[in-house]
C-alpha cells in the first residue's frame, strides 16, 4: 500500500485511539463524500455534518469533562490528515472547528464558561468559528477596529465591528472573535477573545466565492451594538495577544495536517498515473526525471509529517510549540503546493482538466500559504525567534545536524548583540532565517521520525531539506537593485 511507503502518521501504534478513529472516518468518508460534488454544489453533503458528529469527530480536542474525546493535539491532527486525504473543504470545516474555533474556550475560559459552551461543542449539536480577520487589519492585528466597550452604567460590554473571511462563519453558532478591549480592567490597550452566540445578534454575511474549498463556509459577520456581559471574555483583561498567539499556534498545526492529508491524495493519484501511462515505449514512472519527482513528493510529504507530529508531541510547550507550529505551518503548505502542482503537472493535460480531481487538490491548496498568518509575515517571526530564543537541538547524526550548522553559521556571521539589534530590524535577513530555521525543525523532526523501513525515503527528504538550507545559507538575498525596480514600478502606477 502507497500508506506504508509513506510512513503513515509517524510514530503512532497502530492500536492508537485516534488512528483507529480516522482509519474509521476515512472508511466513512470514503462511500460518504465525492470531493468533485461538493466542489461542484459549493456545500457539504447534506446531513454530513451531523453524522460526523454522531461519530464523534467535533469532540477529539476536547476534554473528557466536557464531553470530548481528548484525543490532545497530536490525536486532532491525525484526524484532520484523514478528513483531507479525502476532501479538503470537509477538513476545514471540522479543522477550524477541532483547531482554533474551540482551543480558545478549551485552554482559557473559566470552568463556567467551559460549562457552559464546550459540552454542546463536544457534541457538534453547535459548530464553532474563529474570527480575527478584518478589512483593516489581516497580518497586522495589532490594528483590530472591532471593539468591545464597557459601559459603565449597566456594567455590561457593547460590541461594534466587522469580520471578515470566516471560516465556518455561516455554519457556526458558537464565534470567539477577537477585539480590541481598551479600558477593561484598567489596562489602556488591549485586546481580548470574546465568545459570542449567533442570537447575541452576530448577523452573518453573504457566502464567498472562493477559488477552493469551495465547500467549505467562508463569510463576513456584522457586530452592531452586540450586548453582552464581562463574562463573555475568555481569560484576563487585555491578555488577548497571548491568548491569540497560543490559539493560532494549535490551529496552524491542524492546518498543517490537513496540508499532508491534500498531499497524500496528490502523490497516490500521480504514482497510479505515472504507473499506467506510456510515453517513449515506457511507462512515465520509468523515466528519471519522472522518478527524482516522485521521489520528492515522497520525501516531502514524509518530511510534512514528521514536523506535524513533532509539533503535537510539544501541545503543553508554550515556546516551543509557537516554533514548531511556524516551520509545520510554513513548511507544510509549501510542500504541499509543490506537492499538488507536481502530481498536476505529471497528469499532463489531463491534470488541467477537472475529471482526474488533480487541479481541484491544487486549487484546495492555495490558501494554506496565507491564512492562519501569511507564510512571509511568519517566516519573519520565525526568524526573530531565533535570533532572540536561539534554538540548539541535540545532534542528530543525520544531515539534519548539516542544516542545523548552516543556521549557526548564518547567525553567528551577523555579528554579537548590537548586529542582532539591526538584524530585528531588517526583515529581509529575518525572513532568510526564518526559512533557515523552518529547514532545521523540519529536519531534525525528520531525523527524529521513527518509521521502520523508511530509511532511504528519510534520506532522501534529509538530502533535499540539507539542498535547500545550502542554498537559503550561501546566497544572501539580493537587494542591491530593489528600491530602483520597485519605485519605478509604483511610479508607474501612481496616478
Ligand atoms: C478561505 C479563507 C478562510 C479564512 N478563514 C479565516 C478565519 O476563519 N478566521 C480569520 O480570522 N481569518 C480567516 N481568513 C483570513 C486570513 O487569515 C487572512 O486573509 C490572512 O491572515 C492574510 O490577511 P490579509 O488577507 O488581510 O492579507 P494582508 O495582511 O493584506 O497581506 C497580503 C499579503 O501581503 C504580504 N505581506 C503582508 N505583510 C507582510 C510582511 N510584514 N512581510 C512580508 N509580506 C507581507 C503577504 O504576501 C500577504 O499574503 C480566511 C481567509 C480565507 C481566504
Amino acid at each position: 500500500m502507497i500508506a506504508d511507503v509513506l510512513g503513515d502518521r509517524p510514530g503512532r501504534a497502530d492500536d492508537d485511539p485516534a488512528r483507529v478513529f480516522a482509519d474509521e472516518l476515512s472508511r466513512f468518508l470514503a462511500e460518504r463524500v465525492d470531493p468533485a460534488r461538493v466542489d461542484a454544489d459549493h456545500r457539504l453533503p447534506e446531513g454530513l455534518l451531523g453524522e460526523l458528529a454522531e461519530l464523534g469527530v467535533f469532540g477529539v480536542s476536547i476534554p473528557e469533562r466536557w464531553g470530548g474525546s481528548e484525543l490532545g493535539l497530536g490525536g486532532a491532527c491525525t484526524l484532520v490528515e484523514a478528513l483531507a486525504h479525502r476532501d479538503r473543504a470537509v477538513a476545514t470545516t471540522v479543522g477550524l472547528h477541532v483547531g482554533l474555533g474551540t482551543r480558545g474556550l478549551v485552554a482559557f475560559a473559566t470552568d463556567a464558561q467551559r460549562d457552559r459552551w464546550l459540552p454542546d461543542l463536544a457534541s457538534g449539536r453547535r459548530l464553532a468559528a474563529f474570527a480575527t480577520t478584518e478589512p483593516g487589519a489581516g497580518s497586522d492585528l495589532s490594528r483590530l477596529a472591532t471593539r468591545a466597550r464597557l459601559d459603565p452604567a449597566t456594567g455590561r460590554l457593547r460590541v461594534d465591528g466587522q469580520k471578515i473571511y470566516v471560516t465556518n462563519g455561516g455554519l457556526a453558532r458558537t464565534y470567539t472573535i477577537a477585539v480590541a478591549t481598551e479600558g477593561l480592567g484598567g489596562a489602556a490597550f488591549g485586546q481580548n477573545l470574546l465568545v459570542l452566540e449567533r442570537d447575541d445578534g452576530v448577523v452573518v454575511g453573504a457566502e464567498e466565492r472562493k477559488l477552493g474549498l469551495r465547500g467549505s463556509s467562508t463569510t463576513s459577520l456584522f457586530l452592531d451594538g452586540v450586548d453582552v456581559g464581562v463574562d463573555r471574555v475568555i481569560g484576563a483583561p487585555g491578555s488577548g495577544h497571548k491568548v491569540i498567539g497560543q490559539v493560532l499556534a494549535f490551529g496552524r498545526t491542524a492546518m498543517a495536517a490537513g496540508c499532508t492529508g491534500t498531499a497524500w491524495a496528490a502523490l497516490e493519484g500521480a504514482t497510479r498515473h505515472v504507473a499506467e501511462r506510456r510515453q517513449f515505449g515506457k511507462p512515465l514512472a520509468a523515466q528519471p526525471v519522472v522518478r527524482v519527482q516522485l521521489a520528492d513528493m515522497v520525501g516531502g510529504l514524509l518530511a510534512m509529517r514528521a514536523i506535524v507530529a513533532a509539533t503535537g508531541r510539544v501541545e503543553h510547550d508554550e515556546a516551543e510549540l509557537e516554533r514548531r507550529s511556524l516551520a509545520a505551518k510554513v513548511f507544510c503548505s509549501e510542500m504541499d503546493w509543490t506537492i499538488c502542482d507536481t502530481a498536476l503537472q505529471l497528469h499532463g493535460g489531463s491534470g488541467y482538466v477537472e475529471e482526474t480531481g488533480a487541479a481541484l487538490l491544487l486549487r484546495d491548496a492555495r490558501i494554506t500559504r496565507i491564512f492562519e498568518g501569511a507564510n512571509d509575515v511568519l517566516l519573519s517571526r520565525l526568524g526573530a525567534l531565533e535570533m532572540v530564543r536561539p534554538s540548539a537541538p541535540a545532534a542528530t547524526g543525520t544531515a539534519a545536524d548539516d542544516v542545523a550548522a548552516l543556521l549557526v553559521e548564518v547567525r553567528a556571521a551577523w555579528g554579537g548583540a548590537a548586529d542582532g539589534l539591526k538584524v530585528l530590524r531588517d526583515p529581509v535577513r529575518l525572513h532568510r532565517l526564518g526559512r533557515l530555521a523552518v529547514l532545521r525543525e523540519v529536519a531534525v523532526a525528520t531525523a527524529e521520525h521513527a518509521a521502520p523501513g523508511q530509511a532511504a525515503q528519510r534520506d532522501h527528504a534529509l538530502a533535499r531539506l540539507r539542498q535547500a538550507a545550502e542554498a537559503a545559507a550561501r546566497v544572501p538575498t539580493p537587494t542591491d537593485h530593489v528600491d530602483d525596480v520597485v519605485d519605478a514600478l509604483l511610479n508607474a502606477v501612481s496616478p
